[in-house]
């Protein structure tokens, strides 16, 4: 045997050249997106005062499977990429397991995660078009820190509106919007109506993704030269993420294998889209019997607990209407660490795929995702985020139904980002303080049967 091989890196030569759209090689497209008052399905232009021209034709590109990356968006790519891919021995070792686990670590981006393959690419086509400055909501703070950075990069002001219990829970995330430049607000907040709306029914409301996305809209509508820009759900984001299974297509090659499974968490589906989609295009086009398998939290279940519905993406109704998976965009989500993973629906593309069987879902508990995060960077060295917990407790749980039944598979994980500023959630794990949080079945059907007629 030739010695073993842990990590496989591309040159940056062999970074890729093209973005893949896998809307394009969809057997059963995604739904249009429909004006919420008309009912129509929404042209690209009707997109244009929301968000960056280039970026509203991406999102509605049904007929080109490659998109050319900028090669001024390869330049900052180069920064970090190509990230490698790992195989994942410590944890293959702990674990017993005849399978062959694999990891593709976007944690070494400069801000800690896959979030800025996409915001680099919006903060550029905004700057190209001469828009002066942008506007988000963030989570945990990987997206706002994402995006800090990337209109730093390309000349932007940024303005953030971030999820009030993170921006408590995880004041660093804050720390590093601010020095890079952005200005941060927790949301709700009394500067938009949506936020004030939000305060006066429930002024110790701790905020949600849905909140925030309705004030940075609500910004962006009001603000002269000022785009909105979002780090999850729609489609061009996932298109700006396949970077990251196409490098790793590559990779796998280097290490002479092909997955059998593809296993990444669920927030709106960036990530996991990013790393399944150029391997389920293999599955579309040439009949590949590859898994692909989305761990979504269980206290936040679009996926494995939600209906396929018309929904609007944000909390207010300020969005078009959404063909997805939804728990209603009512929904207010338990308080977990994976603040990224909190979002009541799924991308358009995702839900569409799901519906049609090209792949799974599985929801984890906090406890169990923490527990995995532990063994991970026990055997691994790297202490995962909260959200990227999510896909390791999934690729523990295939990986001993291999050694069950002795089967030698490959499995291919992403490692969405790494945990060293969400050190309080694993604090509480540690301390035997952090709660599991029961779905209220009740609340789900309530959010759900406001959202039936829509
Ligand atoms: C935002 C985030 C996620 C979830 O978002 P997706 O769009 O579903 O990928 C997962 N992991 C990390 C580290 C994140 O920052």
């Amino acid at each position: 045997m030739s010695e073993k091989t842990k990590r496989f890196f591309l040159p940056e030569s062999e970074i890729p050249t093209q973005w893949y759209n896998i809307q394009a090689d969809m057997v059963t497209k995604p739904q249009p997106m429909l004006h919420p008052a008309t009912k129509q399905p929404l042209k690209a232009e009707d997109l244009f005062p929301i968000f960056a021209e280039e970026l509203c034709r991406q999102e509605l590109n049904q007929t080109d499977p490659w998109i050319d990356i900028p090669e001024e968006v390869r330049d900052k790519y180069k920064f970090y990429r190509s990230t490698p891919l790992v195989r994942a021995y410590g944890l293959e070792e702990a674990l017993g397991t005849p399978a062959h686990i694999y990891f593709k670590n976007e944690s070494v981006s400069p801000v800690g995660s896959h979030k800025l393959n996409s915001a680099l690419a919006q903060a550029y086509y905004c700057h190209k078009q001469g828009i002066t400055n942008v506007t988000t909501e963030t989570g945990a703070g990987q997206w706002g820190a994402a995006l800090a950075y990337a209109a730093k990069v390309f000349g932007l002001e940024a303005a953030v509106y971030q999820v009030k219990i993170s921006y408590e829970q995880k004041p660093y995330r804050r720390s590093i919007m601010q020095t890079y430049g952005a200005q941060v607000t927790p949301s709700p907040s009394m500067s938009t109506r949506a936020g004030k709306d939000v305060l006066t029914r429930d002024p110790n409301n701790q905020g949600s993704l849905g909140t925030a996305i309705s004030e940075a809209i609500e910004l962006a509508v009001n603000t002269p030269n000022c785009k909105y820009v979002l780090g999850s759900v729609l489609n061009h984001v996932a298109l700006h993420q396949t970077v990251i299974g196409l490098e790793a297509e590559k990779q796998m090659e280097m290490a002479g294998e092909y997955p059998d499974t593809v296993i990444a968490c669920f927030g709106g589906g960036s990530n996991f889209g990013g790393v399944a989609f150029p391997f389920m295009r293999h599955k579309i086009k040439d009949g590949k019997q590859t898994r692909f398998i989305a761990a979504e939290p269980a206290s936040c279940p679009k996926l494995t607990k939600g209906v396929f519905q018309y929904d609007f993406g944000d909390l207010s109704g300020l969005t078009p209407l959404l063909p997805m998976y939804t728990l209603g965009h009512n929904f207010m989500p338990a308080n977990i660490h994976a603040g990224g993973l909190r979002y009541h629906g799924a991308g358009m593309i995702i839900s569409q795929l799901l519906k049609d069987g090209y792949m799974e879902a599985v929801d984890i508990q906090q406890s169990e995702s923490f527990k995995a995060g532990l063994l991970f960077a026990k055997s691994e060295g790297i202490i995962p985020a909260p959200e990227s917990c999510h896909a390791i407790a999934a690729t523990i749980n295939e990986a001993l139904k291999c050694k069950e039944a002795g089967e030698q598979k490959v499995i291919l994980f992403n490692l969405s980002g790494h945990g060293l500023i969400d050190m309080t959630a694993y604090d509480q794990y540690l301390s035997g303080s952090l709660q599991d949080f029961e779905l209220d079945a009740e609340e789900v059907k309530r959010s759900l049967a406001e959202i039936k007629n829509l």
